[in-house]
């Protein structure tokens, strides 16, 4: 690819607000990696693009009086169309510079990783947090790729994209630059990062709030008000000190609590839920999601939606009521126990069933 070509790349990829981009050959990729990416075959380099999002703290999705935390990134429209419209455009438009077709793109939808790629592009290094941290812009960032048929020379090339800049070039390499910085290790909630770069994924709010199913005890107390993600090993980075606003980040309208625990895939709300980047786990994660926050914030007044949701047909929705219950008994609700165990009582399915009698009996301790 001539220089000018890829001037004109970078300048294409600012218009569309990507804050940094790299190019990489696809045959330093490793080939266990390449190897699940078929839509690749055709590919002799990927273009890597970095794009913010805005990380100063914004008003809540929630229409409620309760503190319900969502991550950062989840506060806008779903990235993975905002961004995948833009790529697509730039896409066209690297194909007319070039000569040549580029068809795949990909945000988050693919098994390639992302921040290894484009840390080995140049764009910045895997912080201890485990994120790709960009010198001089920081980890709040959703990441894109372009798959191109075009030979590169040389080693990958990755540059700055801020609207200050003249486009400087980025330092490659994978090496942290953490140095003796500990805090994102020392402010995680749950303990999950090892300090090498890593992070365990039981351990973590975030990764926790997108799992499916039954959690235990002690990660339902760990999530606490977070509904979806977990941002304090970013808040604390000093290298995210780059304020990324946008304005064109538009956000759906706000929500009401309840209507996660009301969720149906036929509604209208649902239509809107469906705009939020959250929005791929389904009703079930997110009705799950809702009910341990209300749970954890003893909110009584959603009582009735609850009792709604207990008879819900996937168990793991009517163990979630029995945990709201089990928590406002324990803070002193009668009613409260007398819900729990009349859910008991009414449960068929083996595993629900006994992890509702395992919180009658913590109940039952706390009462003696
Ligand atoms: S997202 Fe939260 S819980 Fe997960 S590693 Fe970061 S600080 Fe820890
Ligand atoms: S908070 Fe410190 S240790 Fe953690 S990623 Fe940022 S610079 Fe590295």
């Amino acid at each position: 690819m001539s220089p000018s070509n890829l001037t004109k790349i970078f300048q294409s990829a600012r218009k569309y607000d990507f804050i940094a981009a790299g190019v990489i050959k696809t045959e330093t990729i490793p080939a266990a990696v390449l190897k699940k990416a078929d839509f690749l075959e055709e590919a002799r380099s990927l273009l890597v693009l970095a794009h913010p999002y805005p990380n100063k703290p914004r008003e809540s999705i929630f229409n409620s009086e309760l503190d319900i935390y969502l991550s950062r990134y989840a506060r806008g429209l779903d990235y993975h169309l905002v961004l995948g419209e833009k790529l697509k455009k730039l896409s066209a438009e690297v194909s007319r510079f070039t000569g040549k077709v580029h068809s795949w793109t990909g945000v988050d939808n693919h098994p390639l990783d992302e921040k290894r790629i484009a840390a080995r592009a140049g764009l910045g290094f895997i912080g201890r947090n485990s994120l790709l941290i960009i010198p001089g812009i920081g980890s709040m960032v959703f990441l894109g790729l372009i798959a191109s048929p075009i030979d590169i020379k040389g080693k990958p090339l990755a540059v700055s994209l801020k609207p200050e800049d003249n486009f400087p070039s980025l330092e490659p390499g994978e090496t942290s630059r953490c140095k003796n910085c500990q805090l994102c290790v020392t402010s995680c909630p749950g303990g999950a990062l090892s300090g090498q770069g890593n992070l365990t994924k039981e351990k973590c709010i975030s990764q926790l709030t997108q799992q499916r199913g039954y959690l235990e005890h002690s990660q339902l107390r760990l999530i606490a008000n977070h509904f979806w993600g977990c941002d304090d090993c970013q808040l604390v980075c000093p290298y995210n000190s780059y304020n990324n606003s946008l304005s064109d980040w538009n956000l759906p309208g706000k929500i009401d609590p309840r209507e996660f625990l009301q969720l149906d895939y036929k509604s209208s709300i649902f239509r809107d839920i469906s705009r939020y980047p959250f929005s791929w786990r389904g009703k079930r994660v997110l009705q799950r999601n809702m009910l341990i926050v209300i749970s954890n914030l003893k909110a009584g007044n959603y009582h009735s939606s609850v009792q709604e949701l207990s008879g819900s047909p996937s168990p793991v929705i009517r163990y979630y009521c029995g945990y709201y219950y089990y928590n406002l008994a324990a803070a002193g609700n009668k009613w409260a126990a007398d819900s729990l165990t009349s859910l008991l009582q009414q449960e068929k399915e083996p595993e629900a069933r006994q992890r509702l009698a395992v919180l009658v009996g913590k109940l039952k301790e706390k009462q003696e």
